[in-house]
C-alpha cells in the first residue's frame, strides 16, 4: 500500500510504502506527520529512500533517522549534496519558499545538512524488499542527484519530475537543461502509460490520464 503524506510547507510529499506493518519511507519532507502515521498504524520503518537532495524533500531526514535507525538509500551525488547547505539549497530555502508560496517561511529559515546515506549507489540500483522490488535510476537535470524510484515495475516515485501541471524545472542551482534533454527526458517519456506516478509535489495520477486544466 502506498500512502502520501503531504507537508504544508511547499506541498512536498513523503510516501510510505507498506507491506503488513513493515514500511519504507520515501523522502523526508514532514517528520511529524510521518511519525503520527507510523504510530497510529503501528508501522515499523525499515528504509528511507531519497529522490533527490533538495531541502524541501529532506527537511526532516535527521529527525526521522533519530526516531528510526534505518538505512537511508541515495545515489552518491545525492548523498554528497545533502551534506552541504549550498547543494541541498537550504541556504536559499527562504527565497524559494517565498517564491513558491508567497508566504514568509517561519521557524524553518535555518540552513541544515544531513549525514551521508548508508546505502550509496551510482546511477542504478535495485533492492528487494518483502516481496517487492525497488529500482533506482539516476536522472539528472532537475538536480545532479535526482533519481526516479520504480516499485514493482508499475509505480514511479518521480521526485520533482512529472509533477502534474508543472514543467520540468532545471533552472535551480545544480540543474542542467542539457542533462535533462540528453539523458532524462526520453526515459521519463518512455515510462509506460498506466504507470502510477507519485511525484514529490501534488497528487498521484496514472500516466496517460493526467487531469488537464481543472485547477
Ligand atoms: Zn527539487
Amino acid at each position: 500500500m502506498i500512502t502520501r503524506i503531504s507537508a504544508d510547507r511547499m506541498d512536498s510529499n513523503t510516501y510510505l510504502v507498506t507491506e503488513g506493518r513493515s514500511a519504507v519511507i520515501i523522502d523526508a519532507a514532514s517528520g511529524s506527520a510521518v511519525l503520527r502515521e507510523v504510530r497510529e498504524k503501528g508501522l515499523v520503518p525499515e528504509f528511507i529512500l531519497l529522490t533527490h537532495e533538495h531541502f524541501d524533500h529532506i527537511w526532516d531526514l535527521e529527525e526521522l533517522r533519530k526516531e528510526f535507525s534505518v538505512p537511508v538509500a541515495a545515489c552518491r551525488i545525492c548523498s554528497e549534496r545533502i551534506q552541504d547547505v549550498k547543494t541541498n539549497l537550504s541556504n536559499i530555502a527562504d527565497i524559494l519558499y517565498y517564491y513558491k508560496t508567497g508566504v514568509v517561511l517561519e521557524g524553518r529559515s535555518k540552513t541544515f545538512t544531513c549525514r551521508p546515506a548508508e546505502i550509496v549507489y551510482e546511477d542504478r540500483y535495485s533492492m528487494e524488499w518483502r516481496g517487492h522490488r525497488f529500482d533506482f535510476q539516476r536522472l539528472p537535470g532537475h538536480s545532479p542527484g535526482s533519481v526516479v524510484i520504480t516499485l514493482d515495475g508499475n509505480s514511479c516515485f518521480t521526485g520533482d519530475y512529472l509533477i502534474q501541471g508543472e514543467e520540468e524545472i532545471t533552472r535551480l542551482k545544480g540543474g542542467s537543461e542539457e542533462d535533462y534533454q540528453s539523458i532524462t527526458r526520453s526515459v521519463l517519456e518512455a515510462i509506460p502509460e498506466g504507470t502510477r506516478i507519485f511525484p514529490g509535489h501534488g497528487d498521484e495520477y496514472i500516466k496517460g490520464q493526467e487531469s488537464i486544466g481543472n485547477e
